[in-house]
Order: structure tokens, then sequence, then C-alpha cells
């Protein structure tokens, strides 16, 4: 090791920094953060600084530099543009033994600044000792996707509950597993989905509980997007990683399935279209019953599972068992497939507002045929760009009845199938020969339909075409 990382307390403590323009400015608020007195000594300050000071957040020591002005400082910074200025800096603060940076000059320093990531009061210092500080900055970047930003919130809870716990458990060992328990499962989910009260109240249950070493199970009700794995959200992997059982549907693609904890079990509920599929009361239930096994449930569904994804039915089921859960949104296909697409869903020109509708057909009592059954009158309006969601079947009466209730035949229309993966195909009409061409193109679900005159844009604006 080049040098020994060490944490600082300097809060009130006299810190210097020499120089007053952007980069004394960047290294002053980082010493603020750590609450320290911090004073500036420059000819003259720029505009930033010059409010800081004003507002009484720093002192301001109008001046060049002298050896006698760092008297009594715990730590000073260089931050000039004159090489001879930072040399005089480092030199006087050596001699006196402050610590001393000078921005990018590592010979003339004695600390050097990391880069961080800040989870205060957990933080995480990335050093590359000067030699490749792009490297450190990348790694910092991996680590802010990584970590949850309530990780901060979860070690001040912590804090919060540490005498308790350990008046509770004597010895460190049980501490130990108490806590590693606690970070890891329901409690910490609490804190990271922003449920304070509920993570407080399950703390306080679980040190006072004797059963401290019990599974509780959870369920995590998340969103996989409409394909591309790239779409998901930082959480939704974090939880895809966690599982011990996958309780998925055939909605969710290959690829984001590939990222789903290797050893975890997978149950898929969902099968194709009029074949075998669980009743959803039953996947309500099998969700509730491998929680209570102690299991960490990933409930995996395509787009979002608040959009047409009966997410929730499935979490009243959840609550009225007691099961603890949290639901994590994901890219519903409307607004991912069109993007991928080329179709902006609202246009200043075009469409001032955009309706989701499922074009499920139904059967409806007493009737032979299936139907469409929609408000049509909603779905006609003008200025408006209508997202059909399950209507690949129905797609022909669709076109029909939008026409039957006042759209224009040759108001454009598109259909996009497995939207934003390597098999998306958009077909691009009007509703006069959508469903015709739609049928010679043979199309396979899943597949979307888009209504309205931003579907022009696409001919200007189509950017993934992965089957070119
Ligand atoms: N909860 C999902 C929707 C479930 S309904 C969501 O928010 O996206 C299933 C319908 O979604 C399909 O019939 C299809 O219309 C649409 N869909 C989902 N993913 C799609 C994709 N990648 N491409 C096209 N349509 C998609």
């Amino acid at each position: 090791m080049e040098s020994l990382p060490i944490f600082m307390r300097i809060k009130s403590a006299r810190c210097v920094v020499v120089g007053g323009g952007e980069v004394a400015t960047r290294k002053v608020s980082m010493l603020l953060k750590a609450d320290a007195a911090v004073e500036v000594i420059a000819p003259e300050l720029c505009e930033p600084l010059k409010v800081q000071f004003l507002a009484g957040e720093i002192d301001y020591l109008q001046s060049t530099f002298e050896a006698a002005q760092l008297n009594g400082a715990v730590l000073v910074i260089a931050a000039t543009d004159d090489e001879g200025v930072n040399t005089a800096v480092s030199n006087a603060a050596k001699a006196q033994n402050i610590p001393v940076n000078v921005v990018d000059s590592p010979a003339l320093c004695t600390f050097t600044m990391p880069s961080i990531v800040d989870r205060s009061p957990v933080v995480i210092a990335i050093s590359s000792n000067g030699a490749a500080p792009v490297l450190a900055r990348l790694i910092r970047a991996k680590l802010e996707t990584m970590i949850p930003a309530s990780y901060g919130r979860l070690a001040y809870l912590a804090r919060e509950f540490r005498d308790a716990v350990k008046a509770k458990f004597s010895d460190t060992q049980s501490r130990r597993i108490f806590w590693e328990k606690t970070f890891q499962g329901p409690i910490a989910e609490l804190m990271f989905s922003g449920q304070e009260g509920a993570a407080k109240i399950a703390l306080a249950d679980a040190i006072k509980a004797d059963d401290s070493h019990a599974q509780h199970g959870e369920v995590y009700l998340v969103g996989g997007g409409p394909g591309d794995p790239d779409l998901l959200t930082f959480r939704a992997l974090r939880l895809m990683q966690q599982c011990d059982v996958c309780v998925y549907d055939k909605l969710v693609s290959k690829e984001v399935m590939e990222l789903v904890r290797r050893d975890a079990e997978l149950i898929n509920v969902g099968k194709a279209r009029d074949k075998h599929t669980l009743p959803q009361e039953e996947i309500n239930l099998l969700l509730v019953n491998l929680a209570k096994e102690g299991k960490r449930v990933l409930r995996l569904k395509g787009g979002d599972p608040f959009i047409f994804g009966r997410g929730g039915e499935e979490i009243e089921t959840l609550m009225e068992n007691g099961v603890p859960f949290q639901v994590v949104p994901g890219i519903t296909a409307a607004n991912g497939v069109s993007s991928y697409a080329g179709i902006p869903l609202t246009h200043r020109d075009y469409a001032q507002s955009c309706i989701f509708t499922t074009g499920h057909l139904k059967l409806k009592e007493g009737q032979q045929e299936h139907t469409v059954e929609l408000d049509w009158p909603a779905l006609t309006r003008p200025n408006q760009t209508v997202v059909i969601y399950m209507g690949l079947v129905g797609l022909a009466q669709i076109c029909v009845q939008l026409i039957a209730h006042g759209l224009d035949a040759g108001t454009p229309a598109a259909v996009v199938q497995q939207g934003t993966t390597s098999k998306q195909k958009v077909v691009v009409g009007d509703l006069s020969d959508l469903a015709i061409k739609v049928a010679t193109a043979e199309l396979k679900p899943p597949c979307l339909i888009i209504v309205g005159h931003v579907v022009k844009l696409r001919e200007k604006l189509a950017w993934f075409e992965p089957n070119l």
C-alpha cells in the first residue's frame, strides 16, 4: 500500500484553502460537507466563493500567501494555478507537519483526496494513488450503481438501535448474526423502499422476539421491462440477484431471465396464450406460501407490474396475509417499445395526450364470437395517441371500430413485435390496411399497437433496426 487510507474528523477545525478559483470552490465544498471551519486565502474570490463568504459559510483572508497564515491549521489545500505559490504552500505546511494537498501535483502532497461514494454515515473512498484517477472514478461509478442510495439511512437506523441490540445479545457472535440478517433481509428492504416507519417497527419486533434466527420471507414484485435487459432498474437487478425463488411468466424476456440469481428456483406460471396458465388466485397464494416458507420471492413480470400486470391483485393477497413486499416499477411496453420504434407518444403538433388500453378479446354472455369491448368515443378523440396492449388477435376489429367511431381511415398506425429486443419488427400502415399488412408479416406476440399521427414521425426518427 503506497499510502494509508484514513478518515479524518475535521468538524469545526480550521482548514485552509489557498486559491480562490473554481478548483478551490470544489475543495471548499468537500471540506464544508465534513463541517470544517474553512478559511480561504487568495487575492480575490470567484463568484460562488464570494457568495459563500457573504453567507457566512467560510472565512476569507484577502491576501497573497505567506507561511505564517498556516499557523493553527489542521489541514491545507493549495488550489492556485501558480506553481510557485503551490510549492510554497506545500513547503510551509510540511515544515509545520500539517497535512497538505496540492491539486494535481502528487509530488507536493502529503495526502490525496479519494473519489468517494457518499452514503453517509457510510463513505467509500477510492484511490489509485495518482496512478489512474480516471480508473478510480470509473470504479466509483460502478459502486454508485451497485449500492442502494438508502444504505446511509440503513446505517443511521442501525445506530439508533445499537444499544438495544447490545442489551439483547450479550455476545458479539450473536450480535453479528443479528445484524447480518437485518442488513440483508426484509428490514433492509423496507428501508430501501422508503418505508422507514415500518422498518423501525420490524426492527424493534425482531429485537424483542426470541426467534431472531427464524427466517422471514418477503416478496419483490418487480417490473422486468419490455425485453432489453439494459432497461431494468438498479433496484430490479439487485433484487433479481438476491432472490431464493423466481415466479415469472412468459412475457419476461430470456435475456432478463439470464440475470436472475443462478441458484434461484424458477417457477413459470404463465405459458403462451390459451395454453395452460396458473389462475391468478393460485399465483397469489403461491407467493404467500413461498414467502411463509421464509423465502425471498421474486415475482418478475414483463413491463411494469401495475400496468396490465395484475400486480395490484397480487399485493392485495400479500397484505391480507401479512407478507412484507415491495413493488419495483419497470418500463412499460408503451414506453419502451415506442422509444425503440422511433415513435414519440406525444408531440407538440400531433398529440397532447396518450391513452393506454387493452384490446383483449372477450366472450360476452349469449354471444358466439369474441369481441373487443372498449370505450370507443374516448379512443377516437383528436390529437391523441392510443396505445393498445394485447390487441394483436383483435387488431382487425379494433381498426374497424376506430373508423366507425370517427377516426379517419387514413390515420397512421403501427404494430410493434417484441419491441426493444433483437426480434423487434415494426409494421406501419393506417387504419384501413394495418390488419392486412400485419397478417402478411406474420408477427408473433407480444405485439403493441400504436394509433395516431405520431406514428408518421418514425419515418424520420427510427433508430433501432436490429433486423436490417
Ligand atoms: N405489464 C406489461 C403488460 C402486460 S400485458 C407492461 O407494462 O408492459 C401484455 C402485453 O404487453 C402484450 O400483449 C403486448 O401488447 C405488450 N407488450 C409487452 N412487452 C412487449 C414488447 N416487448 N413488445 C411489444 N409489446 C409488448
